[in-house]
């Protein structure tokens, strides 16, 4: 089912946290190289092409055998596609009266132009899948974008 769902939760094994490329570059490196994501995507959302306001995001890759976690991509996205994504980390801003979380449900339904139950079973399966994730230690390889460490 997710398969065909243009944006999609990924929420990060809490015991990855913090493990990211941003906080490995340099900041003059991630500054640039966020620079280039947002070109290579035409200064727009990759998922659902809205304008303004970018995030880079990191895409990951997981090996469920042997437990390394791969940075495949990192892509531009919008604010809410972006909050989307990391919903966990959402739910807490919007307990915050920081953002919506209806907002961004109807967003979610709205790009993937799907109802709320299609919502509600992805949400939990990626809470699912993040439960799994997070009770492993996942190595980390930045392989592809080693350039530019620290
Ligand atoms: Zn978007």
């Amino acid at each position: 089912m997710s398969e065909k769902l243009k944006l999609i939760i990924e929420l990060v094994p809490s015991s990855s946290w913090n493990q990211n490329l941003r906080s490995l570059l340099k900041p003059q490196m991630w500054e640039r190289l966020k620079k280039e994501v947002y070109k290579k995507y035409d200064y727009k959302c990759s998922i659902c092409r809205a304008g303004g306001k970018l995030h880079a995001h990191e895409v990951w890759d997981y090996d469920n055998k042997k437990y390394v976690q791969k940075l495949a991509d990192i892509i531009a996205l919008c604010s809410k596609c972006h909050a989307v994504k990391h919903i966990g980390l959402a739910g807490i801003h919007a307990s915050e009266g920081k953002i919506s979380y209806e907002n961004l449900i109807k967003h979610f339904m709205k790009v993937n132009n799907c109802d709320r139950d299609v919502f509600e079973k992805h949400q939990a399966e990626a809470f699912k899948k993040f439960e799994v994730r997070s009770h492993f230690e996942w190595q980390i390889d930045l392989t592809e974008y080693q350039n530019g460490l620290k």
